[in-house]
């Protein structure tokens, strides 16, 4: 089955009254403060639809990004629901998902959602810590994570947790735990963005007053793939890992661990600890040839071949041929002994974690 082709709209910070330490929405979403009306979903499905696609028998999803949907007057979402359902009606978009804020759903809004085509609603969970929600301005606890979630499931919808690492407050215990606890609320997707210190938002006040430091890089790809392992052992699907990279988001980091590629890095280090912990247990007296995916050849060595260098660096590759084969499945690591070592064995390290 194709991914779906998505129609994104950017409803950037209308609808919400809150600040949150670490949102600059306009400078997330690249968005503009023009107020979208219905003529303007309008072209832009008609200007996208009309665009040469891919995968031409791929579902047409529309995604109403930024801001909290649910927030909105409820004649506004009338609004822009509205000016999607004739295009649901003759088949040319077969579903609609948007983003809001946990507090922000009810049954009542949850059964109008689904009435008008609905099919996903990702929430803004960031944390199920009340502590770090608080420490973080959320204006919202994680019962009523839970609660948005229930609701949405029982009216029939997908729904998606958006999760946010190294909040104020938040620590490698609170996120692990907060990354089971959403495992057992079931989502249908989950997406993972580590907190970046944004120009113009209350945090990069605090950031600059000395009160708050943000996860460096190698830190967040660690906990990242350290969730990331959560989730997947509960079959949950983590569709994102760090923020969709735009000019104007760059423009407006001032501190954090930003990455263009984030997703690759935490899949790249996944792979070197699976790769690591295969080589370390073999036996020094023989020759081995480590067999990997063809596909999986890039995540295998890693930016700037930085996983090899580090095995390499571990003592882990000596004595030891790699082979990347097209038929091995994904994601597997084949250690194979291959012939016995005349020169005696290789000579130990010692691991740095
Ligand atoms: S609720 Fe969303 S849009 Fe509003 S301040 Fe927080 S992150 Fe930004």
């Amino acid at each position: 089955m194709p991914p779906p082709f998505i129609i994104p709209v950017f409803i950037a910070h209308q609808g919400c009254p809150h600040q949150c330490l670490f949102c600059n929405q306009r400078s997330i979403t690249g968005a503009s403060e023009g107020i979208l009306g219905p003529r303007e979903v309008e072209d832009i499905i008609r200007t996208q639809l009309a665009w040469p696609r891919r995968y031409p028998t791929a579902p047409v999803q529309l995604a109403f990004y930024g801001g909290s949907f649910t927030g909105l007057a409820l004649e506004r979402q009338h609004e822009l629901l509205g000016a999607v359902q004739p295009f649901l009606a003759s088949g040319r978009i077969q579903e609609i998902r948007l983003s809001t804020r946990p507090d922000y759903v009810t049954p009542e809004i949850a059964g109008f959602l689904r009435e008008h085509g609905v099919g996903i609603v990702e929430l803004g969970a960031q944390s199920l810590d009340d502590r770090v929600l608080a420490a973080s301005g959320r204006g919202h606890t994680a019962a009523q994570v839970r609660q948005a979630v229930a609701c949405l499931k029982e009216a029939g919808m997908q729904v998606g947790l958006q999760l946010m690492l190294g909040l104020p407050g938040d620590s490698t215990v609170t996120a692990l735990a907060g990354a089971r606890q959403a495992a057992e609320l079931c989502p249908d997707l989950v997406r993972l963005y580590p907190c970046l210190v944004i120009s113009g938002s209350p945090l990069a006040e605090l950031y600059r007053q000395g009160q708050f430091q943000p996860l460096t890089l190698p830190r967040a790809v660690a906990l990242a793939g350290r969730l990331l392992a959560v989730f997947k052992a509960h079959r949950i699907p983590v569709v994102r890992m760090g923020l969709q990279p735009s000019p104007s988001l760059e423009k407006t980091v001032l501190s954090g661990p930003y990455h263009p590629a984030f997703g690759e890095l935490v899949l790249s280090r996944l792979f070197f600890n699976k790769v690591r912990a295969e080589l370390s247990v073999r036996s020094s007296y023989h020759f081995y040839r480590l067999c990997i995916a063809k596909a999986d050849e890039s995540v295998y060595r890693g930016k700037g071949n930085a996983n090899v260098k580090r095995l390499a660096a571990l003592g882990l590759l000596d004595g030891v041929e790699t082979v990347f084969s097209a038929s091995q499945p994904r994601q597997s690591v084949v250690l194979i002994q291959v012939a016995p070592r005349v020169n005696g064995p290789v000579e130990g390290k010692f691991f740095e974690d």
